[in-house]
Parts: structure tokens; sequence; C-alpha cells
């Protein structure tokens, strides 16, 4: 199988064609980035045939959730529940921010992680301290475009600090004192409404949209105007919602007993245009009021293990009609942003639970939250994830001859509990094949890792002076030992 360019109509012959809950037969034609018709199909003329025969094509998959950010840290941290682990990161930390040349080399590794993982799509939570500008999401932009994978790009903002998003008491206050400024609520819309005019593109391959960090790093009127934009301008709106027993503490002194999706709810901010990341510690009442309004959540289950967040009550959110995708979040805590072996791991951890077998999630359900049941939250409605005439033509080839398939007995399965990145022969998006047998079709792999190398040396050396974080670590430990004892209303832990 050869590969083909952009803006070809190119028919892909043969198939074995794997939606979540089926196996048929046929064609795919693919014109101007689009399928436009599935099924026995009879080449125009000036088409570009892909033969596929004795392989099975699936829709690529969707990253509902990751930070590029974070694609130079993987195996930085071991065992840091999520409020230390920030103290470790960049973000809290940094004053000064990176070049634009580490920020393609940065977002670029991400981008041939995930491509050759099969994922076609991602919506990356862009955080840059010490605050994004157009300068420093330009490079970004650029490195999707250059990779060829399709990326919503998401504002990840906050105007609080990080000591403010904490329930220190006095003395903790007192003790962490210095830190820098945040933004302004003006500054930050005004960058994000620049953004949307220079690169949104409502069908294409780059969107941007909003991601106000999460509620109690956020003043209400930053989730509020930001929501308003996102309304008035059909982006995507996304934030991190009770991920930890802390942030559930938080809320509930700040807000008299309330958990943060219901201060959510009660301020108008849930709804189809709303995904909420993480979800772990809800309650009956959260999981309702998020089906009620039909806002989606996403499940970073690998992200939620390596961080001891607990486990989000996932057969719960399902059984109430919740609509759930999968985010693998930052190479900080997933190092591998391979959504194929988070699908497996949504398949199989929630059994760890017992209760009723009929409530585990299947192999099928997972690969659905992996690709058609994840569109909604890239700002492409239901256009991604599907092999229908009418969605974008983004798709993996997977080899029918390898090991994984053989014998053939159930191919999602399969797919889901045995499939890795080298079963993927080619990975299309938008109608191009970039990735060939492996190996990203349009950069150079190895330059691109010795960029990556380069940059990631020099970025090192920025990271917060020891003193200072050890201090901070300190004081935060004494929030998260509070936060072990609260008694909270739902427990997010698998008992021992
Ligand atoms: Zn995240």
């Amino acid at each position: 199988m050869t590969g083909n360019r952009g803006g070809d109509t190119t028919v892909v012959r043969g198939g074995r064609l794997v939606d979540p809950y089926g196996v048929r037969e046929g064609d795919i034609l693919i014109e101007d980035g689009m399928i436009s018709a599935v099924g026995t199909v009879k080449a125009p003329a000036n088409a570009t045939e892909l033969d596929a025969s004795g392989d099975f094509v699936a829709a690529g998959l969707i990253n509902s959730h990751y930070h590029s950010g974070e694609n130079f840290n993987p195996g930085l941290y071991e065992n840091l529940p999520l409020d230390l682990w920030f103290v470790h990161s960049h973000q809290v930390t940094r004053t000064e921010p990176p070049s634009p040349d580490v920020i393609y080399a940065r977002t670029l590794l991400g981008a041939m992680l995930m491509l050759r993982a099969g994922t076609t799509s991602c919506v990356d939570f862009l955080y840059e301290a010490p605050g994004i500008t157009l300068e420093t999401l330009e490079p970004v932009v650029a490195a999707y475009r250059d990779a060829g994978i399709r990326a919503t790009i998401l504002m990840g903002v906050a105007d609080r600090s990080f000591a403010e998003s904490l329930p220190l008491n006095d003395d903790e206050a007192r003790e962490w004192a210095d830190e820098a400024e945040t933004p302004s609520l003006d500054g930050i819309l005004e960058i994000g409404r620049a953004a949307v005019d220079r690169w949104h593109d409502p069908d294409g391959m780059i969107g941007i949209g909003w991601g106000p960090s999460a509620p109690q790093r956020c003043s209400p009127e930053l989730v509020e105007e930001t929501m308003r934009m996102a309304r008035e301008r059909g982006l995507v709106w996304q934030t991190h919602v009770l991920e930890t027993r802390t942030q559930v503490m938080t809320s509930r002194e700040w807000h008299e007993g309330s958990s943060f999706v219901e201060v959510l709810g009660s301020r108008g901010l849930l709804g189809p245009e709303t995904t909420l990341v993480h979800t772990v510690w809800l309650t009956d009442r959260d999981i309702e009021l998020i089906a009620e309004t039909s806002t989606t959540a996403v499940h970073c289950l690998a992200s939620n293990l390596r961080l001891g967040d607990g486990i989000a009550r996932l057969p719960a959110m399902r059984n109430a009609g919740v609509r759930v995708a999968l985010g693998t979040d930052g190479r900080g805590c997933d190092e591998t942003l391979d959504v194929l072996e988070l699908a497996r791991l949504t398949a199989t951890v929630h059994k760890a639970r017992g209760g009723d077998r009929a409530d585990w999630p299947t192999a099928a359900q997972a690969f659905a939250m992996a690709t058609r049941d994840a569109s909604v939250c890239t700002g492409h409605g239901e256009r991604l994830g599907r092999i229908e005439p009418g969605c974008r033509a983004d798709l993996l080839v997977l080899d029918g001859a390898s090991a994984t398939f053989t014998p053939t007995n159930d191919v999602v399965r399969q797919l889901v509990f045995g499939g890795r990145p080298s079963d993927i022969k080619s990975v299309i998006v938008d109608g191009e094949t970039v990735v060939q047998d492996g190996e990203l079709t349009r950069i150079d792999e190895a330059e691109m890792l010795a960029a990556a190398k380069k940059h990631a040396a020099s970025e090192a050396k920025l990271l917060a002076d020891p003193a200072r974080r050890q201090r901070l670590e300190r004081i935060v430990e004494g929030v998260y030992r509070r936060a072990e004892a609260y008694e909270s209303p739902v427990d997010a832990y698998v008992p021992s």
C-alpha cells in the first residue's frame, strides 16, 4: 500500500471496516479530506487507489485531553499525588516562557507519539508558563500542521495562583508568600479572541478553544466570560473537575457543602459545549447533573492511576447516560500518549470494583469512547470517529496478517485487549497518509528526536530552585494530609 496526499480523491479498497459494534466489507471514497461514500465504490478517473484487502480499517483514535506542555516530562515523577506533583511541575514554578524552537520541538514530539499509536485527532489543553501568548501559540499550531495531526488547541488559563487554589490555613499562606503574578482577565480574553481570529478553522485541521484550568484556579468571571465566548463562536470549552479528594474538600469548604459540579451547574456552565475532565470524585447528584445537561466527561484512567487520584465511577456515569470520552493527560503522568492502551485499561480496571458484571465496560464500549463518542470534545460535532459519508477521513489501516489478529475471532476485542502500534500499517488524516509502516511521512523522525533532546536539556535548567520547591512541598504535604483525613461523601479508592 502506498501513501497519498491531502486533497487527492482516494479510494481505500477492499478493507474490512471496523466499527465498535460490528465489521463490514466495503470501500471508502475520500474527496477533499471527507468520506463521501462507503460500500462498493466506483473510482473516479483521477482517484488514487489504496489497497486494503486483507486488512482492517478503523476510525482514527481521538485523544480528548492531553497537555503538550508536558511532552518533555516523561519519567520525572513517581508516587506524587496531584497536589505535590504540581509543585514539581514547571507550570507552577517557571517564570520565563520557552523559546518558539523549544515549543515547536516539544509539540512535534507529542504529535509523533500520538500519530504512530493511531491517534488522528487530539485536544491539547495548552498551558504555557508564565502565561500563554500569540507568540507561544504560533509554534504549537505550526508543529501540528507540519505533522499532519488534527488538533484542537485549548487556551489553558487561570487567574488564581497555585497557592490561591488550595485550602491553605493562615500559617501556610504566610509561609508560601512569594508567587508570580497571575494574568488579568482582560488580557486573557484579548489573547483568546486574537487566537480564534487567527487560527480557528471550524471544520479543518486546527481548532482553538478555551481551557479554564479548574474551578478552584479560576475566578467566576474568567469561567463565565470564556464560556460566553465559547457559546458565541462555537468553541470547545473544557475544564478539570474533581480529580482528587483535596478538590472535594476545597469545593465543600468554599461553597457551603456543594461540589464543583453543582457550583458549575448553578452558574449555567454545564451543557453540550462543556467537557469535564477527570470527574473522579462524583456523587450521584453530580452524575445526574452531568447527564441531565448533556455535558461530556473525559475519563483519564492512566493518569488517575498514576497519580493515585482514585478511579472515576465510569459504570455509574454510563448507566446515567453520560457521554464519556478518553484522554491520556500529559506525559508527566502518562508517558506513552497511547489511546489504545488507555482503552485497554478502561475495559479492564473497572472490574476491580466488582459489582454487577453487566456494568463493566466492554472492549467495544471503550473503543467507542476512543472514537465516535469523543468527536464532540474536539469541536467537530459528530464528524470524527466514524466511517460514514459526511465524516472527516481520519482512518487507521490495521495489518490483517499480524499476530494480533491471528486467528481473527473478534476484531474489536483483539484490537482493544491486544492491539499495539506495530499493528497499524498506515494512518490517514483528512484523507492524507501521514504514517506509513510506522513512520511519519512528513517529518524526518531522527532529526526531530535530536532537536527534542537538545531543547529538553536546555529546558531542564529552567526548573525552579530546589530550596523553593522543598518549601512548597512541605506546605502542600500538610494540605494533602488534611484532605486524606477528610470525610468525603464518596470514595474513589478501591477498598483494600
Ligand atoms: Zn489535564
